[in-house]
C-alpha cells in the first residue's frame, strides 16, 4: 500500500511514526491496532499537503467545514476514488444535504434538529454514513455537543423514532482538562449505549486515548504541521 519510503513526504512520514506510537499503545492495552483508524484532520491545508499522504497510501480523512471540504475533496476524490470522508465539525441543517452527499462520516450528531434532518437526507439520497453522537462531556457553554445527561436520550432518539444507526460516540475534551477523565466517561457512555465505536484523541492526546478505547482518532497538526 505504501510507496516507496525514501520518497516519503514529511508528513507521509510523520503519519508512519504516528502509526507506531499508535500500534505501541494498542499492544500496551491489549488491543489490536487494527481497529484504530486515523483521522487525518486536512482543514486549512491544500492539495499540496494532502497528495502526499494519499500516495502513502491513507485513505480516511477529516474536514471541519463543509464548504471548505466540498471546494477541496470532490477532485482529490475523482484520483483516489477510496478515500473515506469524516465531517468532524458542528453541521448546520442546511449543510446537511451537501454533507451527506459528500462525507461518509459525520462525527457531530448532538441535537434531534440535525438527526431528523441527517435522517431524511441519507434516506433521500439512499446514503448510508457512519454516524457518531458528539458528547460535550466538559460541559462546556460555547462547545458543541449534547449534554452527558442527555446523550442517552439522544441516542434512543435516532434509534427509534428516526431509525438511524448510531455507530459510537465522540467528545473533544476542554483545553485545560486531563483528557484521560473524558475518554473514560466517553468510553463508559457508548458501553452502556452498547456502542462499538469511540471518536476520540487528537495530535496532542491520542496515546491516552488509544488506552481507553478510541476507534477513530482525529488527526491533524502532528501530521501536516502547524495550522496558518
Ligand atoms: C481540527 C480538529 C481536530 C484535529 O486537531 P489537531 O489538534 O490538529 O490534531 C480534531 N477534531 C476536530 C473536531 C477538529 O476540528
Amino acid at each position: 500500500m505504501e510507496d516507496d519510503k525514501s520518497a516519503q513526504s514529511p508528513a507521509a512520514a510523520r503519519l508512519a511514526e504516528i502509526r507506531t506510537r499508535i500500534a505501541a499503545a494498542a499492544a500496551e492495552a491489549g488491543r489490536d491496532p487494527a481497529a484504530v483508524h486515523i483521522v487525518a484532520v486536512t482543514k486549512t491545508f491544500g492539495e499540496a499537503d494532502i497528495l502526499p499522504v494519499l500516495a502513502a497510501g491513507h485513505r480516511h480523512f477529516g474536514e471541519n467545514r463543509v464548504q471548505e471540504a466540498k471546494a477541496k475533496w470532490p477532485a482529490l476524490r475523482a484520483q483516489y476514488p477510496a478515500v473515506e470522508l469524516h465531517l468532524v465539525g458542528p453541521l448546520q441543517s442546511n449543510k446537511t444535504r451537501d454533507a451527506v452527499a459528500l462525507f461518509d462520516a459525520i462525527h457531530s450528531i448532538d441535537r434531534p434538529k440535525i438527526a431528523r434532518a441527517v435522517a431524511e437526507e441519507t434516506a433521500r439520497q439512499g446514503r448510508r454514513l457512519l454516524l457518531f453522537v458528539q458528547v460535550n462531556t466538559g460541559e462546556e457553554p460555547q462547545k458543541a455537543g449534547v449534554a452527558p445527561r442527555e446523550a442517552h436520550a439522544l441516542v434512543r432518539h435516532c434509534r427509534e423514532e428516526l431509525k438511524l444507526d448510531i455507530a459510537g460516540l465522540m467528545c473533544i475534551p476542554p483545553l485545560n482538562e486531563e483528557p484521560a477523565v473524558h475518554f473514560a466517561f466517553l468510553a463508559k457512555l457508548a458501553r452502556e449505549m452498547g456502542l462499538a465505536h469511540l471518536s476520540m484523541g487528537m495530535s496532542d492526546d491520542f496515546a491516552t486515548a488509544v488506552q481507553f478505547g478510541a476507534t477513530y482518532l482525529r488527526i491533524g497538526s502532528a501530521i501536516f504541521g502547524g495550522r496558518r
